[in-house]
């Protein structure tokens, strides 16, 4: 049997009370929906799943790296619906597997390896260029994607002025923007380096024609320690410490990172008094793998 999707297990923990400020924070805890599907990859890859299993294609083909939480998902996504899964692993196969790679294979997964230049084109072996393949982009962006993503507010029955995530493909964070009303401030911490092109990756994802009722988003780009799955021994002190103070586990590459920023934009006042702040742990824990055993306290 593998395991299935705890939908009850979703809960919205108050942490104000490690702030102290005037200002509610509570975090959408969707690492607790499923070990591997964690967080918003679920989300992101319910239409597509749907797609793919409509379209009577047997086998889904996607991209990532050897450390992709969206490759292990996928391996996950498909094995539960009955379908084939191939990864497209960036670089050179390894003498010894990632415990993601590893993972995915178990759930199934045939891996192929490219190399980081063809990685780079996104040219996909002529093998699966045929029509029986379904291929989902890496990371899941698109808008099938973000479509599934602006059904995870469906799981908080509370009202908020600010809703923050981290941000990769910002697939996410345009299902929050269009799953949520004019009023309401939507806040997304992006984990590379000067990737300026995420804000029309965004605009590309928005529901058209609804200009008027889109609410107001900022993409922050300050907080990516140096680039997409960097850190540095601040950071990891941060984990820890966020640990203690709330038992909220984090991963170093998306959701350290977001909150991280969130305590230094509390502390520089960048959300007004009185405001309520839902912010999405988007999973993805079992990153944390890669790292030296003890190196996290959880
Ligand atoms: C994939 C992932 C993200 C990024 O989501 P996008 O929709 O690509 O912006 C954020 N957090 C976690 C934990 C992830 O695994």
């Amino acid at each position: 049997m593998f395991p299935h999707l705890f939908f009850e297990n979703i809960t919205i923990d108050d942490i104000s009370h490690v702030f102290n400020k005037n200002i509610e924070v509570s975090v959408l805890r969707l690492d607790k929906l499923h070990p591997v599907i964690s967080g918003n990859k679920w989300f992101k890859l319910r239409y597509y799943i749907d797609e793919a299993k409509r379209s009577g294609k047997k086998n889904v083909v996607t991209f990532g790296g050897a450390w992709s939480n969206h490759i292990v998902a996928i391996a996950a996504a498909c094995k539960i619906n009955e379908l084939n899964s191939i990864g497209i692993i960036r670089g050179e196969e390894p003498a010894m597997f990632s415990d993601t790679l590893i993972n995915a294979k178990e759930w199934g997964m045939q891996l192929v390896f490219i190399s980081r230049e063809e990685y780079k084109q996104k040219t996909l072996p002529a093998e699966f260029l045929s029509g029986e393949y379904y291929i989902i982009n890496e990371g899941g962006y698109g808008i099938t994607g973000a479509k599934g993503a602006a059904t995870i507010l469906d799981h908080c029955n509370k009202d908020f002025t600010h809703y923050c995530c981290a941000a990769g493909t910002g697939t996410m964070m345009a299902g929050l923007i269009n799953s949520s009303s004019a009023d309401k401030r939507i806040v997304g911490i992006s984990v590379m380096k000067n990737n300026t092109g995420l804000e029309e990756m965004i605009k590309e994802l928005l529901a058209k024609n609804s200009n008027s009722t889109t609410p107001q988003w900022d993409l922050l780009h300050d907080y990516h320690f140096g680039g997409y799955a960097k850190y540095n021994a601040s950071l990891i002190a941060f984990m820890n410490d966020f640990y203690q103070k709330t038992q909220i586990p984090s991963d170093f590459v998306y959701t350290a990172k977001l909150f991280y920023a969130i305590n230094d934009l509390l502390n520089k006042k960048f959300f007004p008094d009185g405001s309520k702040m839902l912010v999405i742990h988007s999973g993805g824990l079992q990153g944390n793998l890669s790292f030296p055993k003890g190196t996290l306290i959880f």
